[in-house]
């Protein structure tokens, strides 16, 4: 399957992504990720995106197109992929459509995910990163983790993202409703947007988002 998830920062995209991303077998691509991996690792690339990341800002087309596209042409890839974070605008949106017609393929479908903006204003504020996988998020309200500041999955040191500062996080929801949320009407079109709910216990999110996906593609 090839799936796009969509929803305002805070939605629970990250962490429904490596469930979804599990049960089907599939990988699960973030270009939030990928970036703060370069970022990491010092790399040209990580240093054009970071200003823009701390700020809440979206990283340019030009590197953020090429470097999902060279994602996407890993050979794990291949069999499927549930893409998290990308696209987050129109321009984005077709550059992914030209790159799948290129390659004969399409999109299976695009999951929704909504979520009120108070609710995501509390969920990013008490957000606990690892640093060594973007993958284990941990929150100190919802989901503590059993040693402060410890992942409980691998033993990393738990942070707080610069933008999910609670000034960034305006900078960021204004950027969603401006950018982001008119590439699910543009998916609209093509009749490919599933939209559930993202309330609720994260294991009942999966679940919901599993039987929406089933009734696409
Ligand atoms: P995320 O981890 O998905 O919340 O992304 C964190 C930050 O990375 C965003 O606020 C942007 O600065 C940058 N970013 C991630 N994906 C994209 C994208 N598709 N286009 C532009 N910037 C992105």
């Amino acid at each position: 399957m090839r799936i796009v998830l969509v929803g305002p920062p805070g939605a629970g995209k990250g962490t429904q992504a490596a469930y979804l991303a599990k049960n089907l077998s599939i990988p699960h691509i973030s270009t939030g990720d990928l970036f703060r991996a370069n970022i990491n690792q010092g790399t040209d690339l990580g240093k054009q995106a970071k200003a823009y990341m701390d700020a809440g800002e979206l990283v340019p087309d030009e590197v953020t197109i090429g470097m999902a596209e060279d994602r996407l042409e890993q050979p794990d890839a291949a069999k499927g992929f549930l893409l998290d974070g990308f696209p987050r605008n129109e321009p984005q949106a077709r550059a992914l459509d030209a790159y799948l017609e290129r390659k004969g393929l399409r999109l299976d479908g695009v999951l929704d995910l909504e979520v009120p903006e108070d609710e995501v204003v509390k969920r990013i504020a008490g957000r606990r990163i690892c640093r060594n996988d973007g993958a284990h998020v941990f929150h100190l309200e919802y989901k503590r983790p059993k040693v402060d500041g410890v992942c409980d999955e691998c033993g990393g040191e738990l942070y707080q993202r610069a933008d999910d500062a609670e000034d960034k996080v305006r900078t960021r929801l204004d950027v969603y409703h401006r950018e982001t949320e008119p590439i699910i009407d543009y998916y609209k079109q093509q009749d490919l947007v599933v939209t559930i709910s993202a309330l609720g216990p994260v294991p009942e999110v999966t679940q919901r988002a599993m039987e929406a996906l089933r009734r696409t593609g």
